[in-house]
């Protein structure tokens, strides 16, 4: 397949020492933060350099980093034009930023991730803050990734817990491709699903080791993180790991930076998410196809102008857009409407089994708080309103066919 070099070990320094001297690589651009520098990229910046590889450092400055527009040029002024690969020692944040300045100025990036929190590590996008806006921008992939599980065990609980949410945001995202394929004829490879519910669930059989922070659940941790990544990269989309949950969380974001207010961490947003999400598969689970049959026939076709109504009471500004991404249901003709209907009651049975993957919001809620996070959205600091708006109006982020669209089509969902 795909597969770029992976690395997790206990002290993954001296493969990334043999990666760089297999390729005859004698100096390197090191971006780190404050933090990041101090967990792992000193260490890394002594390793290199005692092995006659050149590591030069560009700090970001800061206590938190944002990634927008003035830390890219930051770190672009500080770079220059020697050309040289990248290492990004950092979570999310850093690593999207290396991504895409490394993927600017024509040269290669090797991932060191420094916390357990996130599965952007193996992306080929960049998710960058750009005129206050969250937008995902194709940059590149790394070309190797070497994840130092000694640094990974130490990072902060939250991050951990957060990385643990987006795996667990990997049951809702697969049945929501399988449901895709099923009703919308959405482009789907069953040997990726597998694949990535394979590491999900090696992940959850190790969740007390997670919440503990020992090297075995650390290690399925970033596993499943990396894997989520890679089958993103085989698919060529974010379908095996990112759907309605993420919008929800999507949702969320854009309203905390809208609103100046202090960013959620983002597998804590989408680990909870997973919950609300599996509420509606579990009421798919428990429906007869009578009663399907019933609420079908109770359902009129959404109407375009009330829908952009919607659109435009949720979002605002990005109503122009988001119009042009829901096409595909805004121009739902009576035909299209009635013919996805009687897929739905024709193909019941296996929308149930797609809906029996998933556990109860119970059992995920008891897998978020066993790895030390939360499915209590108060807890990260959002309001009932807001939870209101993310859940009614996430969906029309992006254009997929997902259980919410499903959920409005059988009227689960107002
Ligand atoms: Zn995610």
């Amino acid at each position: 397949m795909n597969e770029l070099p992976v690395v997790i070990a206990p002290d993954a320094l001296p493969a990334l020492i043999d990666y760089l001297y297999s390729r005859g690589i004698a100096r390197v651009n090191l971006v780190a933060d404050g933090n990041t520098w101090a967990a792992l990229g000193e260490r890394a910046a002594r390793a290199l350099a005692a092995a006659g590889v050149e590591p030069r450092p560009l700090l970001l400055a800061g206590a938190e980093v944002t990634p927008d527009e003035p830390t890219v040029v930051e770190l672009l002024l500080a770079a220059g034009r020697q050309q040289r690969p990248y290492l990004a020692v950092g979570s999310g944040v850093i690593t999207d930023v290396t991504r895409f300045a490394s993927y600017c100025t024509g040269n290669d990036f090797i991932s060191l991730p420094t916390a357990p929190s996130v599965d952007a590590y193996t992306a080929t996008a960049s998710s960058l803050i750009l005129r206050g806006l969250k937008q995902s921008v194709y940059s590149q992939a790394p070309v190797a990734v070497f994840a130092d599980l000694d640094t990974l065990c130490a990072a902060p609980q939250a991050m951990i817990a957060a990385g643990f949410g987006d795996v667990v945001a990997k049951f809702t995202s697969v049945a929501d491709w399988k449901l895709a394929a099923l009703l919308w004829d959405g482009p789907y490879d069953d040997g990726v699903a597998q694949r990535m519910a394979a590491a999900r669930d090696r992940c959850m059989a190790q969740v007390d080791a997670v919440g503990a922070a020992e090297p075995a659940g650390i290690h399925s941790l970033i596993d499943a993180l990396i894997e989520a990544g890679l089958c993103m990269l085989a698919f060529g989309g974010s379908q095996p790991a990112g759907q309605s949950e993420h919008y929800i969380s999507h949702y969320l974001e854009m309203k905390l930076v809208r609103e100046g207010r202090k960013p959620v961490l983002h597998g804590a947003k989408t680990g909870m998410a997973t919950v609300i999400v599996a509420r509606y598969y579990q009421q798919i689970r428990q429906m007869s196809r009578d009663e399907a049959a019933r609420r079908l026939a109770a359902s009129p076709r959404p109407d375009r102008q009330a829908e952009i109504m919607r659109i435009r009471h949720a979002y605002g500004d990005l109503t122009a857009a988001l119009i042009v991404e829901q096409a595909p249901f805004l121009d739902w003709s009576e035909a299209d409407y009635a013919r996805l209907q009687q897929r739905i009651l024709e193909r019941w049975p296996e929308v149930q089994a797609v809906a029996a993957e998933v556990p109860s919001p119970d059992a995920l809620t008891d897998l978020l708080e066993r790895a030390g996070g939360t499915a209590d959205a108060r807890a990260l600091g959002l309001g009932d309103e807001e939870m209101a708006l993310a859940e009614e109006y996430g969906h029309y982020v992006r254009n997929r066919f997902t259980v919410l669209k499903l959920s409005r089509v059988l009227g689960l969902l107002v």
